[in-house]
């Protein structure tokens, strides 16, 4: 876990920033300048050209282009994209890293894992260098996120909680971070709670940062390889990896996608090569509770594509 966490309203205007850090973000000058005020931070420059999915060239510029200006801290300020980056950027200049997450849903904050694309391909990586030295969670960031990104970031989550929470690399305490992370997320998201989010998105962080997430991860990339969005992917494809799994979160996250009304997924590369892709991704099938063969992930794709997982079952009347 990071060595500092502070977490609650006001969080993010509370933290004593240093001077001359670089606020690495995705979004625009009129959004940021407003949380920048609120934080309070000085001295500081920008960042803001990061793209969803960032590309490895992408870290390289950003250190390219303040090489000599003796930054003291990189700030990442945004949903996962800014988090990775500024991770990645910390682990190859060694200077400290503040990360505030703005859309909940990644947990990025709390975890060793970046999400990096190298020739196309996104790439999980785990490094202890990645970890933040500090993290700061506040609901403040909250309000005006648009559905659409909120509603994949807290599948995202809830997505990460539960497949951490199967994972072979799990610990009774692990399973006591992701057990509670997934109540609170359900809490928020079936009983329109949104501000239970950035907790239980950060609980999940810590529970599957500390295992790891299994087969519904590893379907998903083929489909954002596709240009859909991370927690988007993860509405059938981890459903039907729970059903594989038989996790006790199948009917639970399920009913998380369907309250948050996720259309059924799309594939463009044939079924048969996607699995090929997916066969090695050992990081998520080899922690995964049950083994994968490449037959099983065929058929998983399948249910994923062929028949909508998300339906609604109703009962025929007799
Ligand atoms: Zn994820």
């Amino acid at each position: 876990m990071p060595r500092k966490i502070v977490y609650g309203e006001d969080a993010a205007k509370d933290f004593e920033y240093p001077e001359n850090s670089l606020v690495i973000t995705t979004t625009t000058p009129d959004i940021y300048n407003k949380w920048l005020d609120y934080m309070g931070v000085k001295n500081y420059e920008v960042y803001d050209k990061i793209t969803p999915d960032p590309a490895i060239e992408t870290v390289e510029a950003v250190k390219k282009s303040f090489e000599g200006k003796n930054i003291s801290t990189f700030i990442g300020l945004g949903g996962g994209s800014s988090m990775d980056v500024c991770k990645y950027l910390g682990k190859l200049t060694g200077i400290p890293k503040i990360l505030i997450p703005t859309t909940f849903g990644t947990g990025a904050e709390m975890t060793t894992y970046a999400v990096i694309s190298f020739e196309h391909k996104k790439k999980l990586l785990q490094d202890e260098a990645f970890l933040a030295d500090a993290s700061i969670v506040d609901p403040y960031f909250l309000p005006g996120t648009p559905f659409n990104i909120m509603r994949n970031s807290a599948c995202d989550a809830a997505a990460q909680a539960s497949e951490g929470y199967d994972s072979k690399l799990g610990n009774p305490l692990t399973r006591l971070f992701c057990k509670e992370a997934f109540d609170i997320l359900e809490d928020a998201i079936v009983n329109d709670k949104p501000n239970l989010l950035p907790y239980g998105a950060m609980l999940s962080g810590i529970g599957f940062g500390n295992s790891s997430t299994t087969l519904g991860h590893a379907l998903s990339y083929v489909f954002s390889n596709e240009g859909v969005p991370h927690g988007y992917s993860l509405s059938s494809c981890t459903t039907v990896a729970h059903r594989f799994n038989k996790s006790i979160y199948y009917e639970r996250f399920k009913r998380i996608c369907q309250k948050l009304k996720f259309e059924p997924l799309k594939l463009k590369q044939p079924l048969d090569q996607a699995a090929d892709v997916i066969m090695p991704d050992r990081g998520h099938l080899d922690n995964n509770p049950i083994p994968v063969n490449k037959e099983d992930i065929i058929k998983c794709l399948e249910d994923i594509v062929y028949m909508n997982p998300l339906e609604q079952v109703v009962e025929e009347p007799r």
